[in-house]
């Protein structure tokens, strides 16, 4: 494939204006290359090749085929590890180390759904004498998919892999500021074998071939992560169609530090669930609820631990990269700017690599200390490596201050007492909760999606599957 084409029905083709899209470094703002303008047209092609692969050699393949095609994949994927880190850590400007975790967990994904293809099954109910019920899991058919840009190479794992496994054909379109290793991922599913059509890959920007997927008639479910806003674009979109959705929209979560917990293991959590990504992970830990009695104690050690947190290109392979363009920039720059004006204390801040490009879209990693919780730091999604702290009183203050945002992601609970571990895990409103550990998301096992305004449906696991299927009942009366 030449730069600006998109896989469409197992070709590579340009997009009928031959438009395309620059896309730049965000470690050094340098043109990296060049994707296609996909449109609403180029949509069309992909929703009706897909369908047309449903219809004929996906939809009548044995799932142990399917589970052999995902795991040659994920094979695929590992031999080609250190080329795709590369691509994934200059597209995004994270720190090599990060995107070959990346590379790892977008094959891991591909391993565990490939393992998974032939273990999804239906049920049998007991019914009236004379009778006998199935429950049939079928996949839904064509589903659409919109990913963002912080993780372009995992969510391609995390999104397709349990589509894939439960017989769907696929649509997706990454986000344009970063897609490059999507795109090369893309090259590696027809090299693993996947029959033209099962999964098309359509490039452009959000308001353009994002907004003609999420509307389009022939799809049967969309699945998207990104931004609350565009969420209700997409909802908005799917309900017209009468489609369901599945939406993972971000949070707001809080790691939760009470005056018996192991500091030294809670801090080390603390700064790499802020830090990890420059801060743009849909589950980064970016509230520290410390409780008051060990405040000022937690706090100045955090402080230490945050000073030596080292940023810079993604070829450096620091504790932090860029963040993802100089919007983003700007956007998190905003929120810092409002902290300070509003006479919030800077407890720390990291520390910039003196080889870093001044072109290159950093953010100094910022911790600030006594955060109101009305504030919009204690409350909004920033985005960037950006931590308030805000102490909190007793268990109840710490629950209600954890639950008191509009999101629902994930939480942390550092604490050596078993009952209150229990109790937090309990009442905390999230999708996921840590005790005594913090995986940003966990692992590719452990189902992941949001509660209040971070979504809803899970991804990941077992879990995900659910979605990517509908129930059929069917009656038999034996007699
Ligand atoms: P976004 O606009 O929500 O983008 C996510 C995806 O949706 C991208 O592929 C985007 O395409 C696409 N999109 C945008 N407008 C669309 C539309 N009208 N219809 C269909 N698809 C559309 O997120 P963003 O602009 O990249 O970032 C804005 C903020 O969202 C961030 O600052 C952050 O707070 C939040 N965010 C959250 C997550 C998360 O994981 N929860 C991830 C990314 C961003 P294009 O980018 O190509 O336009
Ligand atoms: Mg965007």
């Amino acid at each position: 494939m030449d730069l600006g084409e998109m896989l469409i029905g197992g070709k590579w083709q340009a997009t009928a204006s031959r438009e395309t899209i620059p896309m730049y470094s965000p470690s050094d703002g340098k043109e990296i290359g060049r994707i296609a303008r996909g449109t609403a047209a180029d949509v069309d092609k992909a929703v009706a090749a897909a369908r047309r692969a449903f219809e004929g050699i996906w939809g009548n393949m044995a799932a142990l085929e399917r589970g052999r095609l995902l795991t040659r994949l994920g094979a695929l994927i590992l031999e080609h590890h250190e080329e795709l880190a590369q691509i994934e850590a200059a597209d995004t400007g994270k720190p090599l180390t990060q995107a070959r975790a990346d590379v790892t967990v977008c094959a891991r994904y591909f391993e565990f759904y490939g393992g998974a293809a032939d273990k999804l099954h239906g049920e049998t109910i007991p019914y009236l004498n004379d009778y006998q019920v199935l429950i049939l899991r079928e996949p839904r058919g064509v589903t659409g998919h919109i990913i963002p840009w912080n993780y372009p190479v995992s969510m391609f794992g995390r999104t397709l892999g349990p589509a894939l496994c439960a017989g769907n054909t696929s649509v997706l379109k990454p986000a344009e500021e970063a897609c490059l290793g999507v795109v090369r991922l893309a090259e590696l599913t027809m090299e693993a074998g996947f029959p033209a059509g099962v999964i098309n890959v359509v490039t452009g920007y959000g308001e353009e071939a994002g907004a003609a997927l999420s509307a389009h008639r022939n799809i049967d479910l969309i699945s998207f992560t990104g931004s609350p806003e565009v969420g209700t674009l997409i909802q908005t979109a799917a309900a017209k169609n009468h489609i369901p959705c599945v939406l993972e929209l971000g949070g707001k979560s809080p790691q939760i530090v009470f005056e018996d917990a192991n500091q030294e293991m809670a801090i080390e959590a603390v700064v790499k669930a802020i830090v990890q990504n420059a801060g743009q992970t849909c589950s980064a830990g970016s509230r520290v609820l410390v409780q008051r009695s060990v405040y000022e104690s937690f706090m100045r050690s955090l402080s230490q631990r945050f000073s030596r947190v080292r940023v810079g290109p993604h070829t450096a392979d620091l504790d932090c990269g860029a963040v993802i363009s100089l919007q983003q920039k700007q956007r998190v720059e905003s929120f810092l700017a409002a902290g300070r004006s509003s006479g919030l204390e800077v407890v720390a801040t990291g520390m910039l690599d003196r080889g870093a490009d001044p072109n290159g879209y950093f953010i100094l990693p910022t911790l600030f200390g006594l955060v109101p919780e009305a504030s919009d730091l204690a409350r909004e999604e920033v985005f960037g490596p950006v931590l308030a702290a805000i102490p909190f009183d007793d268990e109840a203050d710490a629950l209600r201050i954890a639950n008191g945002t509009d999101f629902g992601l994930v939480a942390g609970v550092w604490t050596e007492n078993g009952g209150r571990q229990m109790r937090m895990a309990k009442r905390i409103r999230a999708g996921q909760v840590f005790v005594n550990t913090y995986g940003a998301g966990g692992g590719v096992e452990l189902p992941f999606g949001g509660v209040k305004k971070s979504g809803h449906g899970r991804e990941k696991g077992f879990e995900a599957l659910r979605e990517f299927t509908v129930a059929k009942t069917v009656v038999f009366n034996h007699g």
